[in-house]
């Protein structure tokens, strides 16, 4: 994981000796500047000499912190101290040997090095600096009682310094924001790249919404038509909430959608000039005064994520750039999740009647002999299987044969309920699993299937009117006669083959075997 950066200290020895090298070079021609002047505009005397002094001092201090600076010794607080001591020391004396004509020289150093010592060791260090310095001079002056004379000049640098740490600060405060915030996207990113179940995705969305920006409430929604929209995710008020089915007419979030533009709206209370501007209640069913949405294109569908608090004003633009950027994220995260789905749903199929292949029947019906055993419930399976569907083929044609087998598993599927499940169990044989039905409720769906079979027609084109074949069915039933889904399967299969025997389009056991089972137990 990055290292999170949230100051100066916290950046690379290479960065920080860029951020203070044009400082450091400022003071060094500074010294040399001020040298220079002293030693050609000064008498030769005592005043000249401790001016050079001065600047020497300059000039050895800025090139060793251009050259042997390590940005670590200053972390230590000693060393800090010392360092602090030592600047404001060397300010003092300057402002205090320099002579009048000379002092812009050291003024500006002073300048500089409250620029420095606010880059290196923050706000606090820097007024201590400064105020180690004023308070020296004026100490000096009204020792020399001079301080009337130099106050005024005092005075002017000290709101010069004063406003350049703020801006230093502030500017600090922007940059380490937006480095902050890039790290939240960058790790964001890593982790919704790094998952494909929409759950996941939505759960780490919330949460880095809800490191990031201060929110009371989040949400994710989908265009299902032109009137509803599907919320994915609803985060409200400390808590999670289903998924629901909302209006989107006058939503904030419809006007997102269809307008396709982000949206932010500081306070709601104040007028909101937007045709179609109230808020749908979701979760706590609280009303939000701070609104952020940002629209979402998740594969071919519109969608929309957007923030809320109940604080006006708890937004800013950085925070609609930080949820845009999380949107194209999670958007396309979204659709890779939909996209797996799809295939991981696809692969449970047989790709011509579109019903459960023959692994994905077995799977299913495990479950759910272990869910009706939990239950103490009865499950039962139909063993169904085409009758002389080779002789079907060879008379109307192979394609005729699929066309049958798409129409038979259709008419299965409208014939059973929901939680039941039919799969192609090979060729031209189909099981059907009917979860909490006895055998004679399965008598029933499979009498219901031959009825609904003898109304069945084939128009191909081209040629008349086909006939639709007949089917034989096997039932069993789950506890009463297997407890496990092998011996399950396999008695289901022998009465098949019962019912074939007896002369085809027939159920075996018929009602009678039923009525006396239930007349036994
Ligand atoms: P029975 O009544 O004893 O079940 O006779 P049957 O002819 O249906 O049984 P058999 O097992 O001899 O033949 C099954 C036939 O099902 C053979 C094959 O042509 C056909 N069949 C299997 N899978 C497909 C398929 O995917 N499409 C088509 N059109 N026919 C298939
Ligand atoms: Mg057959
Ligand atoms: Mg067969």
């Amino acid at each position: 994981m990055l290292k999170r950066i949230s100051s100066p200290k916290d950046l690379p020895e290479h960065e920080i000796q860029n951020i203070l090298r044009p400082s450091l070079l400022g003071v060094l021609l500074l010294s040399i500047l001020l040298g220079g002047f002293a030693y050609f505009t000064l008498p030769n005397g005592e005043e000249r000499t401790r001016v050079l002094f001065v600047c020497s001092l300059g000039v050895g201090y800025s090139i060793f912190l251009l050259f042997r600076f390590r940005y670590y010794t200053y972390q230590h607080p000693v060393f800090r101290i010392i360092f602090l001591l030592f600047h404001a020391g060397l300010s003092i004396l300057s402002l205090d040997w320099v002579p009048q004509p000379l002092l812009t020289f050291p003024a500006t150093a002073i300048l500089l090095a409250v620029t420095m010592t606010s880059i290196l060791m923050g706000r606090g260090a820097a007024y201590t600096y400064l105020g180690i310095v004023l308070l020296g001079l004026v100490g000096l002056h009204l020792a020399k009682g001079t301080v009337a004379s130099t106050l005024p000049g005092v005075v002017a640098i000290s709101v010069l310094a004063m406003i350049t740490v703020e801006f230093i600060g502030s500017m600090f405060g922007i940059h380490f924001n937006r480095i902050r915030r890039l790290q939240i996207i960058n790790e964001f990113a890593r982790r919704i790249n790094s998952t494909i179940e929409q759950e996941q995705v939505l759960a780490i969305l919330g949460e880095a919404i809800r490191n990031a920006i201060q929110i009371d409430t989040c949400f994710v929604a989908v265009a299902v038509d032109e009137e509803h929209l599907f919320v994915l995710l609803i985060y409200d008020d400390g808590q999670y909430f289903p998924p629901c089915e909302v209006e989107m007419e006058g939503t904030l979030s419809g006007w997102v959608i269809r307008n396709q533009r982000s949206l932010f709206i500081a306070d709601l209370r104040q007028d909101v000039n937007l045709t179609g501007g109230k808020t749908f209640l979701t979760g706590n069913n609280r009303d939000n005064v701070c609104w952020m949405g940002v629209p979402m294109k998740i594969g071919e569908r519109e969608g929309v994520l957007a923030v809320a608090s109940y604080t006006a004003g708890m937004f800013d633009r950085t925070d609609l750039e930080l949820l845009e950027n999380l949107a194209q994220h999670t958007a396309l995260a979204l659709h890779n999740a939909n996209h797996h789905a799809e295939v991981e749903f696809k692969a449970q199929l047989d790709s011509l009647t579109n019903v459960y292949n023959h692994a994905s029947i077995i799977r299913i019906l495990e479950r759910e002999l272990e869910k009706a055993h939990a239950a103490g419930k009865p499950l039962s399976l139909i063993m169904l299987d085409i009758d002389y569907f080779k002789q079907y083929n060879d008379t109307y044609g192979h394609q005729t044969g699929d066309e049958v087998l798409v129409q038979l598993a259709q008419t299965i599927k409208r014939n059973i309920k929901s939680t039941d499940a039919v799969g192609r169990w090979g060729g031209e044989e189909f099981a059907i699993i009917l979860p909490n039905a006895s055998g004679a409720q399965a008598l029933q769906v499979a009498m219901r299937l031959q009825i609904a079979l003898r109304n069945l027609f084939l128009h191909p084109p081209e040629a008349k009117t086909l006939p639709f074949p007949t089917i034989s069915q096997g039932i069993a039933e789950f506890p009463s006669e297997a407890t496990k889904g092998e011996k399950l399967i396999q008695l289901a299969d022998r009465r098949l083959y019962i019912a074939k025997a007896r002369g085809r389009n027939q159920v075996e056991p018929e009602q009678a075997y039923w009525e006396e089972q239930s007349a036994d137990s």
